[in-house]
């Protein structure tokens, strides 16, 4: 495993020459240690990546020949699929068979995005029809220049692929920095861009602290696009950084998604959605159904059937066969979670979890949490937790579900469940959210836009959306000389 920073095409050590500790939160040992990188190795990062935009070849290659790189780096990703995920349990602590399915999204990630930059050598200029017949116009889309990319621990090596993917498919040069918490499979990211081939400069890799190698990435005059996965707070400050200089962002924050369950859904099919939406991940999930409305009609039979399926999922390690459920990512997000829980003790009824699973003190572990009857002034049921914790309530009628699923500022993900598809169809539209699942929750599709309304987020990754979050439109009209130009040139 990389420990080094990769700048230029380059392993090298931090300009301070300090390390940091990488924790398996399954024990709380510390298994690797990793480059901690300050505002001088971004420095270099930024100057590399901007040398290999201005000069190098990679923004003035076709799409096809940048494809042919990116789907080198996805072949290499799937021949690497269980070593990855083996990482990623250890570094995260996710259980095996979802961190494979994060590594074949990523892999699947790089191979979209180089059909994408294939097809963008013939979508690139668009002609444009002109009321005056004195000149022709087109649009071009160009690479907007160098990125930097700072991504969270959650889905490590997936929130990078959702960065570095489309920025490298669209001609983009880039500087990412990943989570503090899990650098691991990032760094990786490096060894197979070079093996892939892709010129020095254009991924360059800084692992670090937010204070000291995200801030600096933030604030740099030689990065022209800041894209953004974690919380609001940090969002927040990001953007503000980025106004200093006009920087253009993408922000993908946080999330408390509701889901909206009537009487007409079948009551084993929303167990289902209800404990894989909360706690697939840990619930460690930025569109995670955190907030669950259910029809009174149904609710004590559903509540009774949820809990009783709630109580059978399996905690473990995550290489251990059948877990569903690992540990937390670390001690502090343990803490956190453990504390909110504390917090909704004091606020609602606890139905069921709500501490630390026995024998499996010795790491970040904590049990499935269900809240029931949460009143909606309260800490849990507004504030994301962002762990294996569900707030739960009844409503009465859809105008209700509705108000109640929106009373919320954040916007990102939402889902209903019920019989009836105009209902459900009514109910996706009136959600003031930018993922909306019917008779499902969490399903992502590298195709389909992500991201959030309100303080959710701005902007859309994934599928085309993703891609131009990464270039520029110019307009490049052309005069006819021949045509007579009234004002200046008379003759
Ligand atoms: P975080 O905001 O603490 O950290 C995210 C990243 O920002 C890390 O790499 C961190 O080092 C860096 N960072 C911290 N301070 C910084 C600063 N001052 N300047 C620049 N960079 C800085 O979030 P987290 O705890 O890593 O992740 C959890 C959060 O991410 C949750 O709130 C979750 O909702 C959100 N999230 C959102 C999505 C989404 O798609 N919307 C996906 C995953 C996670």
């Amino acid at each position: 495993m990389q420990n080094q920073l990769f700048i230029n095409g380059v392993w090298v050590a931090p300009a301070s020459g300090q390390m940091f500790d990488v924790v398996d939160p399954s024990d709380r040992k510390v298994f690797h240690q990793v480059a901690a990188g300050g505002a001088a190795d971004v420095d270099a990062a930024v100057r590399a990546a901007r040398a290999a935009f201005d000069q190098g070849p990679w923004p003035r290659m076709s799409g096809a020949a940048r494809a042919a790189i990116l789907r080198r780096m996805g072949d290499e990703i799937t021949a690497r699929t269980d070593e990855l995920a083996r990482i990623e349990v250890r570094d995260n602590g996710k259980p095996l068979p979802e961190a494979i399915w994060d590594i074949e999204d990523t892999a699947g990630c790089f191979h979209f995005y180089a059909d994408l930059a294939e097809r963008f050598d013939n979508n690139s200029v668009q002609e444009i029809a002109l009321s005056m017949d004195e000149f022709t116009s087109k649009a071009v889309k160009e690479p907007v220049g160098v990125a930097g990319a700072i991504i969270p621990w959650n889905f490590p090596m997936l929130m990078a692929a959702w960065k570095v993917a489309p920025a490298l498919a669209a001609g983009c040069t880039m500087v990412l920095k990943p989570s503090e918490l899990t650098p691991l499979t990032a760094l990786e990211l490096g060894v197979i861009a070079q093996k892939a081939g892709l010129p020095d400069g254009v991924l360059n890799i800084v692992t670090g602290f937010g204070p000291d190698a995200g801030q600096p990435l933030t604030e740099h005059p030689g990065v022209n696009k800041l894209a953004f996965t974690g919380s609001v707070p940090t969002g927040s400050r990001i953007m503000a950084t980025a106004a200093q200089d006009i920087k253009t962002i993408s922000l993908e924050l946080g999330g408390k998604s509701p889901m909206v369950v009537f009487e007409d859904a079948d009551i084993a099919e929303a167990v289902e959605w209800i404990l894989f939406g909360i706690f697939w991940n840990q619930g460690e999930v930025c569109s995670a159904t955190s907030r669950v409305l259910i029809h009174e009609d149904i609710y004590p039979a559903l509540m009774e059937r949820l809990v009783e399926e709630a109580r059978k999922i399996k905690i473990g390690h995550g290489l251990n066969e059948g877990v569903l459920l690992g540990p937390l990512v670390s001690q502090s997000q343990y803490e956190k979670v453990l504390s909110a829980i504390e917090m909704g003790k004091s606020e609602a009824t606890l139905v069921t979890g709500g501490g630390v699973p026995e024998g499996l003190e010795h790491g970040c572990y904590v049990e499935p949490t269900i809240f029931a009857d949460v009143p909606t002034d309260t800490w849990i049921w507004n504030e994301e937790i962002f762990g294996p914790v569900v707030c739960i309530r009844k409503f009465a009628a859809e105008e209700e579900a509705i108000d109640l699923a929106n009373d919320t500022r954040f916007g990102l993900g939402a889902a209903v469940l019920s019989n009836d598809l105009d209902r459900a169809e009514r109910v996706a539209r009136a959600f003031r959210a930018g993922i909306v699942w019917i008779n499902c929750s969490q399903p992502t599709f590298t195709e389909a836009p992500w991201g959030g309304y309100k303080q959710s987020g701005i902007g859309r990754e994934l599928g085309e959306w993703g891609f131009n979050n990464y270039l520029e439109t110019k307009q490049i009209t052309t005069y006819d000389r021949s045509k007579p130009w009234g004002w200046y040139i008379k003759d």
